[in-house]
C-alpha cells in the first residue's frame, strides 16, 4: 500500500516514521520499518496503527543511515506481524518492501522452496525477496562497478514476475544503497543533498526536498548517498527530469 525509503547521512528512522504517518490516509492494516546500521539489520513490524510501530521502535533502534518502510494492505495472507513488510530474502541478504500483487507467486514459491529457500510468511511479496537472493547467487561479481551486480540481480528477478509491483530493496552486503523498481504501482524519488528518498507518492517527501522524479513503468532506480540513477529495465540509463515538488499548502 505505502512505501518509504531513505539513504544518506542523516537519520533514516525519522524520515521513515514520519513518511509512514503521511501515508496513513491511504489505509493499511499493518506496518514495518527496516533500518540498516553498521551492517546490522533492525527489523520492526506491527499490526495496527503506526503509533504502535513507533512505540516498538523506541529511539535508539530508529537510528541509522539507510532504511525502508511499508504500510500494508493485505492481499495474500492475513494481517499479521509475520506477513507485514519489510520481508527478508535468502539468509538475510535481501530486505524488501512491495506494493502490488504478484500473480505467479505460487509457481515461483514452489520453485524456490525446491531450491531450499525458507518462507516465513504467506505473502506473495516474500517470493520477490528470495528471488532476488537467488538472483545474487546466479549473477557474477562486477568488481569494476560494485552496485551493478545488485541491479542485475533485481533485473533477473523482476523479469520473472507477472503482476504489479512498486519495490524498494536493500542489501546487507551493500548497506549504502537502495534499488527501486516499478511496474503498475507508483514510486517517486526525492533528490536531496547527500540524501535520497523514495516513496509511493510525494506526500512523505514534502519538507525533506523540493526536487522529485516520478518513476515510470519498467524503470529501476539506484540510490546512494552520492547520487541516484534511473535505468530502463532493458534499455540502459534514462535521462530523467527532476521536477519541483509543489508545496501542498
Ligand atoms: N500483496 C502484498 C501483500 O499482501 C502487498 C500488499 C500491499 O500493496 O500493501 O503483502
Amino acid at each position: 500500500c505505502g512505501i518509504v525509503g531513505y539513504v544518506g547521512t542523516g537519520n533514516a528512522g525519522h524520515f521513515l516514521l514520519n513518511g509512514l504517518r503521511r501515508l496513513e490516509y491511504r489505509g493499511y492494516d499493518s506496518a514495518g520499518i527496516a533500518i540498516l546500521s553498521a551492517g546490522e539489520l533492525h527489523l520492526t513490524r506491527s499490526v495496527g496503527r503506526i503509533e504502535a510501530l513507533a512505540q516498538r521502535l523506541g529511539s535508539d533502534a530508529a537510528d541509522g543511515p539507510t532504511g525502508i518502510g511499508h504500510t500494508r494492505w493485505a492481499t495474500h495472507g492475513p494481517a499479521t506481524e509475520i506477513n507485514a513488510h519489510p520481508h527478508v530474502g535468502g539468509d538475510g541478504e535481501v530486505i524488501l518492501v512491495h506494493n502490488g500483487v504478484i500473480e505467479n507467486f505460487q509457481i515461483l514459491k514452489d520453485e524456490l522452496i525446491g531450491k531450499g529457500y525458507d518462507f516465513k510468511s504467506a505473502t506473495d511479496s516474500e517470493v520477490v525477496a528470495h528471488l532476488i537472493a537467488e538472483g545474487l547467487k546466479v549473477t557474477p561479481e562486477t568488481p569494476e562497478s560494485p552496485n551493478l551486480r545488485f541491479v542485475q540481480a533485481v533485473q533477473w528477478a523482476i523479469a520473472q514476475l507477472r503482476g504489479t509491483y512498486g519495490l524498494v530493496v536493500s542489501f546487507r552486503e551493500r548497506p549504502q544503497m537502495l534499488i527501486a523498481a516499478r511496474f503498475g504501482s507508483p514510486l517517486v524519488l526525492g533528490v536531496g543533498h547527500g540524501e535520497f528518498f523514495v516513496a509511493s507518492d510525494a506526500s512523505p517527501l514534502a519538507g525533506c526536498t523540493d526536487r522529485i522524479v516520478y518513476m515510470a513503468d519498467h524503470q529501476l532506480a539506484v540510490l546512494t548517498p552520492e547520487g541516484f540513477s534511473v535505468l530502463h529495465r532493458d534499455q540502459g540509463k534514462v535521462n530523467v527530469q527532476i521536477q519541483p515538488l509543489e508545496a501542498a499548502d
